[in-house]
């Protein structure tokens, strides 16, 4: 018997995974694919991260630690989240996990029973959805409009609660948009919370460093300081440092949610990596220069790559406050060309211009495609060259 538990058909594999590796696939059989598909900055670990790494393992730190990450480690995130977002957390509320990813996840299996609604605003990051499906819930996909610069409304997150709505996801500067919600957006999505009490808030704050908006960064929960008792804040070192392949994240929040995620935890993976954990210590206590660099270099390659792919016929990309996406919409080039949808679009640029980047569907958004700009400058100029080639 080869059947497999049902849960698997459920979901399926990550989209922006797939072509990453489609591209490394035709890279291989000797293509020059130029890859506009990652999810990660291009930049190294920055060195006094590396060497703390180094110093961890010759120190012998390499054994299992407390579940929820080293008192030092959660010491550094704590004061993190004091000193930039002017949340206060007690280690009880805090637990580190596998990367970003993992505290999603396993706020999902601590949180959801089977039928509970999860809202998720389009376009999202790609593993929402399936998370809540892994763990029973129902993903309640909003869309958003270019009008409102692809953010959620009030209107439209009061439309699409119900008795069974359970979690909310926010993700801000997003994954792939690329918008950051202002504070004031963000307080009238929290008016609306406020009268629904038993909705949790997930606040995906990834990309909280990689921003240029006008205004400072800001949480649902800074924007309304009462959704505090029921907000999860997820962040990591995996965007902010370069630091992907380290896989270490955490969750702040109250602490029955964080105590449920930490047992849930204790039974999977248990602790992240000791030295991970010793790295990402390093780099929230060390000098922040490293990060500054890297978003004005990302800032830089935003301001071109947004001109280049306006300037071409078909295609329309709205600046975004942050990331490292831009999100434009290729909604004109798809009826010029009589394709189906942006998934012919992403092939055709693919197998035609050997350029490789995710289709808008894969985040709930069609007509849309995402394109990464944490790649050098050449390869974003040979890029716009070959996709207006490709469109014309
Ligand atoms: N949340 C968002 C919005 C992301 O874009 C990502 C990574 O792509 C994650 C979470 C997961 O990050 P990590 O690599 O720390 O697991």
């Amino acid at each position: 018997d080869t059947s497999l538990a049902e849960r698997v058909g459920r979901i399926k594999p990550s989209p922006t995974l797939a072509i990453t590796a489609k591209a490394a696939e035709l890279r291989a059989a000797g293509q020059d694919v130029l890859s506009l598909s990652a999810g990660e900055p291009d930049f190294d670990t920055p060195e006094h991260i590396k060497q703390a790494a180094i110093k961890a393992i010759r120190d012998g730190f390499t054994k299992y630690t407390a579940v929820g990450g080293t008192p030092s480690l959660k010491k550094a995130i704590i004061a993190k989240h004091e000193r930039d977002n002017g949340l206060k957390y007690e280690p009880a509320q805090v637990v580190a996990s596998v990367g970003g990813k993992q505290a999603c996840y396993n706020l999902c299996q601590a949180l959801l029973n089977d039928g509970d609604e999860v809202i998720i605003p389009a376009p999202y990051w790609v593993s929402y959805p399936d998370m809540a499906l892994l763990a029973g819930g129902v993903p309640m996909v909003v869309e958003t409009a270019a009008e409102t610069r692809l953010k959620m409304t009030p209107a439209q997150l009061e439309a699409a609660i119900t008795p069974r709505t359970r979690l909310l996801f926010l993700n801000s500067p997003s994954n792939p948009s690329g918008m950051a919600y202002t504070k004031a957006e963000l307080a009238a999505l929290g008016e609306v919370l406020l009268k629904h009490p038993r909705i949790v808030i997930a606040s995906d704050d990834m990309y909280e460093k990689i921003l240029w908006a006008p205004e400072p960064f800001a949480n649902i929960v800074n924007a309304c300081p009462e959704l505090y008792e029921r907000t999860v804040v997820i962040h990591a070192v995996s965007k902010t440092y370069s630091m992907t392949g380290w896989r270490l994240g955490w969750a702040c929040g109250p602490k029955w949610i964080i105590s449920a995620m930490s047992k849930i935890q204790s039974q999977s993976t248990s602790n992240p990596t000791s030295i991970a954990q010793v790295a990402a210590e390093t780099a929230l206590n060390g000098d922040q220069a490293c990060v500054a660099e890297m978003t004005a270099a990302f800032k830089a390659r935003h301001d071109r790559l947004v001109a280049d792919l306006n300037a071409i016929d078909g295609i329309e990309c709205a600046p975004g406050d942050g990331t490292f996406y831009a999100f434009p919409d290729f909604a004109g080039a798809i009826r010029r060309l009589g394709l189906e949808n942006d998934l012919a679009l992403g092939d055709l640029l693919l197998q035609k211009a050997l350029v490789a980047l995710v289709p808008g569907s894969a985040f709930g958004s069609e007509g849309f495609a995402r394109l990464s700009f944490a790649t050098s400058e050449t390869v974003l100029e040979q890029s716009v060259h070959r996709i207006r080639e490709a469109l014309a």
